[in-house]
């Protein structure tokens, strides 16, 4: 093109839809591929590292981001290079039809992966509805093997509901599990040894978690949190050595491991010891609409009245987003002096 050529219309559209939906990528060139989305801050149980035991005031209904609207947002995040989707909570299964709003999302183009996280509580009764719907893999919350201990981390009882979960998803050959164990000290520390056997009897992987501050009662103080090298000895003294997956995905917060018989991955979340933040590239969407740009961040944009406004351009949600994006802190800042815990608790940001 010539010094003094003005660019046709198309050029100028194509020019401004590159710009309009670039990469979202952050001040320290993290670019964010992957959404998570809070369904509801509803839950049939009461994890003591997520919620409050009583007192609970849940968003009305009304105040819920519809499906229509959550399709709308990853419709325009796709553009702009968001494909990986995780739905979340609250307890996810706790919203009603939830596999509508999975075959809508499937049937977004640019969406190359659909997965979700349960505590597996309802999964039994919902797994196939799900994945006739589109959805690609499923983390399951399991901490403890044992009913007293799982009534002392949940504050209900339900192991077996969960354990009838996994053994339903177990028959879908096309779904990719993966269990998740929360771990809390002298509470379900003996129950480590006992999952990976389990995880390793019903061919899942599973993953080991630091507790994080993002307890609901504020009681998190780095005592009751066990250390992924912590978790890690209590592994390889049972199993022997583990050995070091490499990663296909950079921004994966998990360390994988296999075990030394070769039968079966275990992996570590050491969000508090290891922090994982330099290659994060997760945005989140409360419930409600509000977009996180960190688990622990301090500031939130509310996305629904754009979602709910017809005229609103798909540019315009994405450049909401990019504003969030652009103002992400570098890292979570646990172990700084001063540090504060964010607003919302767990059950309200969805993991
Ligand atoms: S703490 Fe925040 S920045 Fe760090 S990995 Fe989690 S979401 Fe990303």
């Amino acid at each position: 093109m010539s010094q003094t050529e003005i660019p046709s219309a198309a050029d100028t559209a194509q020019l401004t839809n590159q710009i309009a939906f670039a990469p979202l990528c952050d001040r320290f060139g993290r670019v964010h591929s992957a959404l998570r989305i809070s369904v509801t801050d509803r839950c049939n149980i009461r994890c003591q590292y997520c919620m409050p035991d009583h007192d609970l005031q849940f968003l009305a209904q009304h105040r819920l981001l519809s499906f229509a609207a959550i399709e709308r947002f990853v419709k325009a995040v796709a553009k702009a290079g968001v494909t990986k989707i995780r739905i979340t909570g609250g307890e996810p299964l706790m919203r009603p039809n939830l596999a509508e709003l999975i075959e809508r999302l499937a049937d977004i183009r640019e969406v190359e992966d659909l997965a979700l996280t349960t505590n597996g509580m309802l999964l039994a009764s919902q797994v196939s509805e799900l994945v006739a719907a589109g959805l690609k893999r499923i983390n399951i919350s399991l901490d403890t093997l044992n009913e007293v201990t799982f009534e002392k981390i949940a504050r209900r009882s339900g192991l077996q509901r969960v354990l009838e979960g996994i053994e339903a998803a177990r028959a879908f050959p096309q779904l990719k599990l993966r269990l998740n164990a929360l771990v809390l000290k002298h509470v379900n520390e003996d129950d480590i040894v006992p999952l990976a056997h389990f995880a390793r009897q019903v061919s899942i992987p599973i993953r080991f978690i630091e507790f994080m501050p993002l307890d609901a009662e504020r009681k998190w103080n780095g005592t009751q949190m066990l250390s992924g090298q912590e978790i890690r000895s209590l592994i390889e003294k049972e199993f022997g050595p583990l050995i070091k997956q490499e990663s296909k995905d950079p921004s994966q917060p998990a360390s994988d491991y296999q075990f030394a018989d070769g039968r079966g991955l275990v992996g570590f979340i050491d969000s508090v010891t290891t922090p994982f933040c330099s290659s994060c590239n997760r945005i989140r969407l409360t419930a409600e609409g509000k977009i996180q740009n960190c688990l622990f961040g301090r500031e939130e944009w509310n996305a629904a009245p754009l979602l709910q406004d017809d005229k609103a351009s798909d540019a315009a949600i994405v450049d909401l987003v990019r504003t969030a994006v652009l103002r992400k802190h570098a890292a979570h800042g646990i172990a700084q002096p001063g540090f504060e815990p964010p607003q919302r608790a767990m059950y309200q940001i969805g993991g």
